[in-house]
């Protein structure tokens, strides 16, 4: 199945490349309010759900996806956990920078958290702080959504745990200073923009993920690689992980930048997609301070 989340809290199948069906009243405590957790709860119980969503898809009616406005196929997620290092050639284009910042820890895979409150959709603005004297670049990247939660999860069995993947800029202000707070600031990491199961997607590290950049209208491909490049897959990010911190259903997790990492600038496009999920076009524009 391919979800989607559209206008006020509202849960949609995607069922073709232009339609989409409303399935929100088949998910069990389903709320307009944004502090509902109908989402986190379907992660955790999609088995049990699944029949009736697929009964109101089979009854529905089909609406045009232009006729929505999507939102983040996630809500209210406990946590934000994102990977470092994960690529050997983002590795390789990181190491100068790394040297001249004497931070050579961060040339290591490891995971750190970004702040959920970070998360827009696939239809919102990254909005760049422009006081911070450092680039922000883009990192495109494969992305995925905890359904049964647990912890000490072996890596045989961590796909089981995995609810489904979808795609996500991770933001980033480089330069000196916590990378929590670098990759936090509101609208960083957008995401979408559909959640697909992972019983739909298949292998993870069988996907392709492509991010352009129109920048003073030049359509730039800055990122394009094969996750089975990923030097800790999918399965062992979830071991690791959960060998730290439970995982509870609805966390997120982004699995690292690709190399062609690069800045970007109010004014730019980017459009991230990656095969088996979609691609969404995200503009970037300066952030309003206030006075
Ligand atoms: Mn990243």
């Amino acid at each position: 199945m391919k979800l989607c989340r559209f206008d006020a809290n509202r849960i949609g199948v995607v069922t073709s490349s232009t339609a989409l069906v409303d399935v929100s009243e088949a998910v069990p405590g389903w709320s307009d309010d944004p502090l509902s957790d109908h989402f986190v709860r379907l992660c955790r119980d999609l088995d049990t759900v699944r029949p009736a969503i697929e009964a109101a898809v089979a009854n529905g009616q089909e609406r045009a996806l232009a006729d929505v406005r999507l939102t983040a196929p996630v809500l209210n997620p406990g946590k934000l956990v994102a990977a470092a290092m994960n690529y050997e050639a983002h590795r390789a284009e990181m190491v100068d920078r790394a040297d001249r910042s004497g931070l050579a820890w961060r040339m290591e895979f490891d995971v750190f958290l970004k702040a959920p409150s970070s998360i827009v959709g696939p239809c919102d603005a990254v909005e760049l702080p422009m006081g911070t004297g450092q680039e922000i670049h883009h990192e495109g990247e494969l992305a995925f959504v905890i359904g049964q939660g647990g912890r000490n999860i072996p890596a045989a069995s961590a796909l089981d745990h995995v609810f489904g993947y979808t795609g996500m800029i991770d933001v980033t202000v480089r330069g000196p200073g916590d990378r929590s707070r670098r990759k936090s600031y509101d609208t960083f990491s957008p995401t979408g923009p559909y959640l697909v199961t992972a019983d739909e997607l298949g292998d993870p590290q069988a996907q392709t993920i492509d991010l352009h950049v129109v920048h003073a209208g030049v359509d730039e491909q800055r990122q394009h690689v094969s996750t089975a490049d990923m030097l800790v897959p999918v399965a062992e990010i979830v071991a690791y992980t959960s060998s730290i911190m439970t995982l509870h259903p609805g966390d997120v997790f982004c699995t690292g930048a690709p190399p062609g990492v690069g800045p970007i600038e109010p004014g730019d496009v980017m459009r991230l997609a990656i095969s088996g999920i979609g691609s969404m076009t995200v503009d970037v524009r300066a952030r309003e301070e206030s006075a």
